[in-house]
């Protein structure tokens, strides 16, 4: 089967043509670094089926993270039958910059201007057959967005593809002319393949080719020697590259007619003054952020109720009516959207569950298996799907920022803050992803060049809660607000999330200090223009999140409520018995006290327990957590006299608080512990691979300290407020010995640099 790659520069559309070309949802993003890995599909509308590989983005051939190594080797080792070079035609000369490249290997190319939509809308135009005239490739205009000229692209690619190609250079009429061509024939006569590009390279002195052809290396060193007083000082890599340059600009920019006004640019440069300000920047972010989580888990629309205190609950004498009407509008006020969605799934699960339990006992289903339907699998199941609409909700706007390009402003933001605390705005990115999940989050560190980094990131990306906390985070949150009447659950749940990414930015700096010094590498990164967020982007998105829960919901989640509700009504001797007599009773009462600096260990009274057994299983998967509260809270209710099973989603936690006692303060501590311990087990694995060999361990152990010493000091501050001057006098100490210790470092390190100076 014929093999067509798609390269082209970060953010050029090369996953939106990946996805209209083989009916994918990949992931698209309107920032630099989305796809870190290649990904494959097929294309069917040829006369015959061509498989279609999406490659992580590039600008150079040259590459420095293992991302672009993904790129650089497929296309000289996998040998496509056609490269589909994808150039973004509003940024033609700096995409033309990897064209020049990629021309260089022997290998079919199309090339095919996108973004052909916005180049029209600004007026400008592109002369496609001065392009095509130029670099002897085929040219298409197309649009991946609207689907645009690409029936056409595939032909041509598909053309193109039967036929043989030799590479072709643009430096032959450059100064390193002659010595590219002795190079080549002295690799040609090696028979290594693509001698052209393995030329250019190793004039360039890329290191991985130097290492590859030591003996080409001596002839081209001999070579340099006589550019010792060139402008470019014997940097061969900048000479190649200020070529490559100015060919483009003195053949290609003809190509382009601008018309007079760059509207949408200014645009965008205009929102930037505001929105990347220096002082504004951050404050603006966090309001943004507020927003989007009032939108998602506010119970009093804008606060309406709050100022004005017009809303009651209404009694139509119905009673599924009067539960219906408070899908919409309660006593608390108007729903957000979060909240709307999140009671209307609630309601349609008591609804069910109802409809099965009333099923059940019509059938004379013997006791263990209504308990088993009822209490094990339903109430595990209820519990999870409750939470996914809102869940939606929040991804839905957390993907509005991202596809509108102001998760990329972020980035840049909070690089400027957190450069100081050795924090980069290259690994804010997959931090950011982390919000949705943290298993691609881990998977995109790849894209950071730096180890070190790379290491430290994947240990903090956690910090940022991801989708399947997001219940916990709500339950407790909501649980809390519901007995302390004063307090509002989205700001609850908006501390909560800054908390996370404060722990990480703190920890981040921790280990800069200690175990990972190093340099804050540099960052650079285009910020992609705005542009209105495109409905099938998003749609995609959640689609590909939803069908991701629900397959969790009804495998893992599944699975492990059977397994808490078979623990919980059975003895060791396998009878069923009462809760409290039960195996996980046991297993529970047994460990339960190491919880207790946490807040949720022995202060609890009989069933403490549960709080530790659900952060176990939450280590398979966070939804659990909520899962087992389900299961484990009706079980419990039964036994406590003033157990309301009201409130679908928050009732199971009310349950637990007046169960076993817990304050506010020990479920912030065990919030916190879920937070910062060891992601599901799906993350952890990831993280493994992408861990260098023998330091995954030390990230298992940072994990579980971290989490182990936050919760209990939150745990111990919040209820003895006094206690907070003691920790504060503490870490004040140790910023104080660092600081410190850092001024003796500076004079250290500099005379160590004097030394090797003078030696040489
Ligand atoms: P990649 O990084 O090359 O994979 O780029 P993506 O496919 O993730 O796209 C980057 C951004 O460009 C997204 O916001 C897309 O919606 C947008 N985009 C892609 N193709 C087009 C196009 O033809 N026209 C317009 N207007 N936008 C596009
Ligand atoms: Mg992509």
């Amino acid at each position: 089967m014929l093999k067509f790659a798609l390269a082209g520069n970060p953010n050029s559309g090369k996953t939106t043509l990946f996805n209209t070309l083989t009916g994918s949802t990949a992931h698209v993003g309107n920032w630099p670094g989305v796809t870190v890995d290649k990904r494959d599909g097929l294309y069917k509308k040829l006369e015959e089926p061509v498989s279609i590989v999406d490659l992580p983005g590039i600008y150079s051939l040259s590459p420095y993270t293992p991302e672009e190594v993904v790129s650089r080797n497929f296309i000289l080792d996998e040998k496509p039958d056609c490269v589909i070079n994808i150039v973004d035609a509003t940024n033609l000369e700096r995409n033309l910059y990897l064209t020049t490249q990629i021309m260089e290997i022997d290998v079919p190319i199309v090339l095919a201007l996108n973004m052909m939509d916005v180049v029209k809308k600004r007026g400008d135009k592109l002369d496609a057959k001065k392009l095509e005239a130029e670099t002897g490739l085929p040219v298409i205009e197309i649009s991946a967005l609207k689907t645009e000229g690409v029936q056409e692209l595939m032909e041509r690619a598909y053309a193109a593809a039967k036929e043989k190609r030799e590479g072709k250079t643009v430096l032959q009429k450059s100064a390193l002319a002659h010595v590219i061509d002795d190079v080549k024939i002295a690799l040609k006569a090696q028979e290594v393949d693509n001698p052209l590009f393995h030329a250019i390279k190793l004039i360039e002195g890329d290191e991985l080719e130097v290492k590859m052809h030591p003996s080409e290396t001596r002839m081209v060193e001999e070579f340099k020697k006589q550019f010792a007083d060139d402008v470019f000082a014997g940097d061969f890599e900048a000479m190649v590259a200020d070529a490559r340059y100015k060919y483009i600009c003195a053949h290609f920019a003809r190509a382009v007619t601008r018309s007079q006004s760059a509207d949408t640019l200014s645009k965008s440069d205009k929102a930037d003054k505001v929105l990347t300000h220096r002082i504004w920047g951050i404050p603006i972010f966090l309001v943004i952020l507020f927003g989007l989580f009032h939108l998602t888990f506010g119970e009093d629309l804008l606060y309406l109720n709050s100022i004005f205190g017009f809303a009651k609950d209404i009694d139509t004498g119905n009673e599924v009516l009067n539960a219906f009407i408070a899908v919409f509008y309660s006593s608390a006020g108007i729903s957000t959207p979060g909240v709307l969605v999140f009671n209307l799934m609630g309601f349609v699960t008591d609804q069910i569950g109802s409809l099965i339990a009333t099923g059940l006992t019509n059938v004379h289903a013997a006791a263990w298996a209504q308990g088993l339907v009822n209490d094990g699998i339903w109430a595990g199941l209820s519990g999870v799907l409750s939470f996914i609409p809102q869940i939606m909700v929040l991804f839905l706007f957390i993907s509005i920022l991202e596809d509108s390009g102001y998760m990329a402003r972020v980035a840049f933001i909070l690089d400027r803050a957190c450069r100081k605390f050795g924090l980069s705005g290259r690994a804010i990115i997959p931090m950011i992803m982390g919000f949705g999940c943290s298993v691609p989050a881990a998977i995109n560190t790849r894209t950071l060049a730096d180890e070190k980094e790379r290491i430290l990131t994947t240990r903090v990306i956690p910090f940022f809660t991801c989708g399947a906390k997001t219940p916990i985070l709500a339950a407790v949150c909501g649980a809390i607000a519901a007995r302390y009447t004063n307090i509002n659950v989205d700001l609850l749940v908006f501390a909560l999330y800054i908390f996370g990414m404060a722990m990480a930015v703190l920890m981040v700096a921790f280990m800069r200090q200690t175990t990972m010094r190093g340099e804050v590498p540099p960052f650079i990164m285009e910020l992609p223009a705005y542009h209105a967020p495109q409905a099938h982007n998003l749609m995609a998105h959640l689609w590909d999140k939803l069908k991701h829960y629900i397959q969790k919901a009804f495998t893992i989640i599944v699975a492990s409520a059977i397994i808490i509700w078979f623990l919980s009504n059975f003895s060791w001797n396998w009878k069923m018995v009462g809760i409290e007599d039960s195996i996980l009773h046991d297993i529970g009462s047994f460990v339960y006290w190491i919880c207790t600096p946490m807040g949720f260990g022995l202060q609890l009274s009989a069933f403490g327990w549960v709080f530790v057994v659900a952060a176990v299983t939450g280590l398979i998967a966070k939804e659990n957590v909520i899962a087992t509260f389900y299961v484990l809270a009706p079980a419990i209710g039964m036994l406590i006299p003033e157990w309301d099973d009201g409130e679908s989603g928050i009732g199971a936690v009310v349950a637990l608080m007046q169960a076993t006692g817990i304050t506010w303060q020990g479920l912030l501590g065990f919030t916190i512990f879920n937070m910062l311990t060891l992601p599901c087990l799906a993350a952890v694995t990831t993280v493994k691979a992408e861990t260098p060999k023998g330091k995954f361990r030390y990230t298992i152990i940072f994990w579980a300290l971290t989490s182990y010493i936050t919760s209990s000091l939150v745990y111990v501050m919040l209820t003895w407020w006094w206690t907070a001057f003691i920790v504060a006098a503490v870490i004040a100490l140790v910023v104080a010995y660092f600081i410190l210790r850092n001024k003796g470092k500076i004079n250290l390190s500099f005379r160590k640099k004097r030394r090797s100076v003078k030696t040489e």
